[in-house]
């Protein structure tokens, strides 16, 4: 067995999506599943589609690239918003991009049209996160140049919220797109067959059946991965929090002091530390390091010990006053966002999946 290792429990994860797609499937919202935390790992694809997503989406085209040779029998979608440079690849990988440049969009036709089919794309609006999309108000006369794009499909409108500015979605902001999906209805003639509000920050409002209606297509990572939502991320009811546990072995315990002895610089990172002193105490070292995940990702599922701090490869824990832990025990550890993200895509964690 090599430790640290993340073990994936796909009886849970497939719970967790299929809780997911029905509570949107209730309010006529379809789901795009999505894998880029987890590098498109084969397991969790496959398990978010066994729990009824039909889309799979990723911000990487070496994922979609990934997940196109599974054969999974779904659409794929890329996240990000292609670049010039990455049009032929977005083409050939993704059945639908989300875009906010007419520029790259036009190019994106040129090379559909070369292939001889349609590249299916979702204009992304800002309603004020300021990351990527256009202004409202550019939002109609877009949409009408992109319909009149030979190797174009205009499929829908999308909003991203909650990502860079923080702002959380709301019944207002998400009418506001359904309203202006009718009016691009409205100026070219066509029916738009999604208007995509959001991501897992819109799952409180899905799971309170806030969605206002019109709004037809979430893309949700996190709400399935780790069940929860992300405006306060609370747990989503009825989904695990614990699809993905991290495993990792214990190499050094030792009673020492809690302040450093020495005249204190800078540590490997470039800070120079702060320690209050809580007396001696049992210190016990794991071989996860920064280079496996990073420290404020996980959470230790071990209720007798406290992370204290990380290096590279030393994860360092407070395991309390009384003797309990040892050399070569195995501690769990939970994760959050940047966890996964980091443990996923670490060469130094081994995956392991937990089948049903
Ligand atoms: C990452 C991403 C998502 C999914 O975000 P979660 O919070 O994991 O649900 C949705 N849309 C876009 C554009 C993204 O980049």
């Amino acid at each position: 067995m090599a430790y640290p290792e993340i073990v994936i429990d796909l009886a849970k994860l497939t719970h967790n999506a299929r809780l997911v797609c029905e509570k949107a499937a209730a309010q006529n919202i379809k789901v795009a599943g999505v894998t880029k935390a987890c590098l498109a790992h084969e397991a969790v694809a496959r398990a978010m589609v066994a729990g009824g997503v039909r889309e799979l989406a990723d911000s990487r085209l070496e994922n979609l690239e990934h997940l196109r040779r599974l054969g999974l029998g779904v659409q794929l979608m890329l996240l990000r918003i292609p670049g010039l440079s990455r049009v032929k690849d977005t083409v050939a990988l993704a059945d639908t991009s989300l875009n906010s440049e007419y520029e790259v969009m036009s190019a994106l036709g040129e090379e559909a049209k070369r292939r001889d089919k349609q590249h299916r794309v979702i204009i992304m609006v800002d309603l004020g996160d300021l990351r990527e999309g256009v202004l409202p108000k550019e939002v109609v006369p877009l949409a009408r140049q992109v319909s009149k794009t030979r190797g174009l499909r205009l499929r829908g409108l999308g909003v991203n919220l909650a990502c860079y500015g923080g702002v959380t979605p709301s019944e207002e902001n998400l009418h506001q797109l359904v309203e202006l999906a009718e009016n691009v209805e409205r100026e070219t003639g066509t029916k738009l067959e999604v208007v995509s509000g959001g991501n897992s920050s819109s799952l409180g409002m899905l799971f309170n059946q806030q969605i206002p209606p019109g709004i037809s297509h979430l893309r949700i990572g996190e709400g399935i991965l780790l069940g929860r939502e992300t405006v306060a991320r609370n747990p989503l009811p009825d989904t695990y929090q614990d699809a993905f546990v991290i495993r990792a072995e214990v190499v050094e315990v030792h009673v020492k002091p809690s302040l450093p002895r020495g005249t204190v610089g800078q540590d490997a990172f470039g800070h120079v530390p702060n320690f209050e002193d809580k007396g001696p105490m049992i210190r016990a070292i794991v071989a996860l390091g920064r280079q496996d995940v990073p420290s404020d990702g996980i959470y230790p599922l071990d209720g007798r010990v406290q992370v204290i701090g990380a290096s590279s490869d030393h994860l360092i824990l407070d395991a309390g006053k009384k003797p309990g832990i040892k050399v070569g025990d195995i501690v769990k550890f939970g994760l959050n966002y940047g966890g996964l993200l980091g443990a996923m895509t670490s060469p130094f964690v081994s995956k392991r999946v937990r089948e049903f």
